[in-house]
């Protein structure tokens, strides 16, 4: 499992790239030589593409929709009175929690692995999205905004098996379509590992509650806590009761150590220690601990360890051990530096051996031994054991899913039997979602929840549960734009070729973002200069003050404006964002404006393909990609 916390604010100083360098005078494609003279054939089309970073958010949301909208090139729309409906925020939080309910908690504590694919990366250093979004999110539990009602109650009741964010998702996908939903929790509060596995000092109680309230305020969802399927009630019986079922149960095993002396009571795995804390209960640990494993629930348990020290009094001695080197650990960076800054101590390629236990078979000892890797295999070093003195071992090697009462779901490696739509195969209208799939990341639960989400919504309603495209994201969608804005599209009647009056479908225009994730090299970067990245503030703690600071120890939100400066550093890959290049360079005076009444998102130009020569300027000077040369043929 590869788990981190929160993406790496260090700023990278490459220089602004160019689509074509000095000297580069040859095509590399055949088709791309049709267009080597003054005119072809080929006159512009509209591409809509999907852009990386959204192709790489697991939640799929629709990040270069609400960029727009924060910096101002999509408008909130006009109420009666002919203002703005609402403010910018309020618009740009509703598209994006079209597909991530929890802003706010995924703007502290996702790892943003939207950032690491976002094509500005090419340029200079990627758009700060994982910022922009805990601007959103907080800007949304200050100024108490709620999730719409459903229009129409759909009359179909959804049983949803645990509480974590992949069930509160689903949740919160099946009542945006109407559906009843009744969630079964095991635990005594809403939120899985977000209220009993994150730290506190990650994101405070108070945001990760809001968030959920927010769900649960939507109506017609009723939560049963310490309810656990398969023991209070059975799957048989929700099978029977409700018209599907939703399973989240997420990986709540804490694997423990594997060696003799391991069952000693003070020898503990992470997660239980974790939930611990997190309940309040755990108060000491005394003055020497141990960590083993090299990932970001390590790093938690550590944090959480320096926190606590001997009764709140008095540091403790930590020691994370891992099998490979610290560069190998797979924790975030910023998690790894966090904790050393704490002061806590990473001893590298160490394997645990034994326990050493007293007389009353209490650990007080780690015995570990050096290891070296040979052609990728772990050799130990004979001779080199020693012990790490420990008044508490902490595992921290990984996760399992806890089936007990829930049969037929689970494959032969203990994980969830699911297809493409994460429907379980031979049980129509039972879905999994989330770490039960596989323990990964919160936005991959929320990404899940509503795939199945859908899946539960089709099966309910009686049609074919379809495959899912190759791009599966919230995607920005033209015509229902126009539609929102009142332009009418009107069906399609053949023959369609050779007009550009035609009002039938979207003339020119194709949407291709639900298979093709556009790449830096298809957009004009030389369009883009050097801009540095707004970066957020991170509070550090260090050794001498960590000791009893449980306070919340994340990244400080953006301002307002500061949001809307990083916003337009978004490179708009794959959709117009309203330029003007391709009008300006135009040397026919070919493209012109679409007339406000008539324009949208991605409907901003138009081509008057009576004066296009197939010259391809536009498309050379649009910075997004939008622009291809296909019309004509
Ligand atoms: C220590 C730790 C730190 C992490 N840090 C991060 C991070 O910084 N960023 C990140 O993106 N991800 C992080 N993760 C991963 C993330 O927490 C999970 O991927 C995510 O919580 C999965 O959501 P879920 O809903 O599938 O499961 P969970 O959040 O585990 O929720 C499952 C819920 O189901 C309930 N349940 C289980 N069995 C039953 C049953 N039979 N009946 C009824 N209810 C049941 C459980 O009580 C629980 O409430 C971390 C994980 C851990 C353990
Ligand atoms: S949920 Fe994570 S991956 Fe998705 S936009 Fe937010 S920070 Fe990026
Ligand atoms: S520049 Fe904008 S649209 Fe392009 S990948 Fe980055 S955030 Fe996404």
């Amino acid at each position: 499992m590869s788990l981190t916390s929160a993406p790496s604010e260090q700023s990278s100083t490459k220089l602004t790239l160019r689509l074509f360098r000095d000297g580069d005078n040859t095509w590399k494609r055949w088709q791309d030589k049709i267009q080597e003279a003054d005119a072809s054939y080929k006159c512009p089309t509209y591409i809509q593409s999907a852009p990386p970073c959204q192709g790489s958010c697991p939640a799929g949301e629709d990040i270069r929709g609400w960029l727009n909208i924060v910096r101002g090139i999509e408008k909130p729309p006009l109420g009666p009175d002919g203002k703005p409906s609402m403010p910018w925020q309020e618009y740009a939080w509703r598209r994006l929690t079209e597909c991530n309910p929890f802003p706010a908690i995924m703007g502290r504590v996702c790892p943003a692995p939207c950032q690491g694919s976002c094509n500005r990366n090419q340029v200079e250093d990627h758009v700060g999205i994982n910022s922009v979004e805990q601007f959103l999110g907080n800007y949304a539990i200050e100024h108490g905004l709620g999730f719409a009602k459903p229009q129409l109650e759909s009359g179909k009741r959804i049983a949803i098996v645990g509480g974590g964010v992949s069930g509160l998702s689903a949740a919160y996908q099946l009542r945006k379509r109407g559906h009843t939903c009744t969630i079964f929790e095991a635990y005594s509060r809403l939120g899985g590992m977000l209220s009993f596995g994150l730290p506190d000092y990650r994101t405070t109680q108070d945001v990760v509650q809001a968030e959920i309230k927010r769900i649960t305020d939507m109506g017609g969802i009723e939560v049963k806590l310490n309810t656990r399927v398969g023991k209070d009630v059975s799957m048989d019986a929700l099978r029977a009761q409700y018209d599907a079922v939703f399973v989240g149960i997420g990986a709540q095993g804490g694997t423990r150590l594997d060696v003799p002396g391991a069952d000693a009571p003070n020898c503990i795995d992470a997660l239980s220690m974790l939930r611990a804390y997190n309940e309040g209960t755990l108060k000491d640990v005394g003055d020497n601990v141990v960590v083993i494993g090299g990932g970001n629930t390590a790093m938690d348990a550590a944090a959480v360890a320096a926190r606590i020290g001997n009764k709140g009094q008095k540091q403790a001695k930590i020691v994370i051990a891992y099998r490979r080197t610290v560069a190998e650990m797979p924790a975030d960076q910023h998690e790894k530096d966090a904790v050393v800054s704490a002061g806590v101590e990473m001893a590298p390629l160490l394997i645990p051996v034994s326990v050493v236990k007293d007389a009353h078979g209490k650990a007080t000892a780690l015995r570990v031994a050096r290891v070296k890797w040979v052609n990728k295999k772990m050799q130990l070093i004979e001779g080199t054991e020693y012990d790490i003195a420990a008044n508490l071992i902490v595992s921290a090697v990984g996760q399992f899913i806890q089936w007990e009462g829930l049969d037929g779901i689970k494959n032969p490696k203990d994980k969830a039997n699911v297809d493409s739509a994460l429907q379980v195969p031979g049980q129509p209208g039972v879905f999994v979602g989330g770490d039960a799939i596989n323990p990964d990341l919160l936005t991959t639960a929320i990404g899940h929840a509503r795939i199945a989400a859908e899946g539960i919504d089709a099966y309910v309603s009686g049609k074919a549960v379809d495959k899912r495209p190759k791009v599966d994201k919230c995607l920005f969608n033209l015509p229902r734009d126009l539609a929102k804005r009142g332009v009418k599209i009107e069906t399609v009647a053949e023959p369609l070729r050779g007009t550009c009056d035609s009002k039938a479908a979207i003339h020119n225009f194709d949407d291709r973002s639900d298979r093709y994730t556009i790449p830096a090299e298809a957009l004009f970067l030389g369009h883009f200069a050097y801009t540095a990245r707004n970066q957020r503030a991170f509070r550090p703690v260090d050794a001498e003050h960590v000791l009893g600071d449980h306070a919340e120890h994340s990244w400080e939100a953006l301002t307002a404006a500061q949001a809307q400066a990083e916003a337009k550093r978004c490179m708009s890959c794959g959709l117009c964002f309203e330029c003007d290049n391709c009008v300006m360079y135009c040397p026919q005076g070919a493209v012109a404006r679409v007339p406000k009444k008539q324009a949208s998102i991605g409907r901003y130009v138009e081509t008057d393909y009576a004066k296009c020569i197939g010259c391809h300027i536009c498309r050379d000077v649009c910075p997004t990609g939008y622009i291809q040369m296909g019309l004509g043929e």
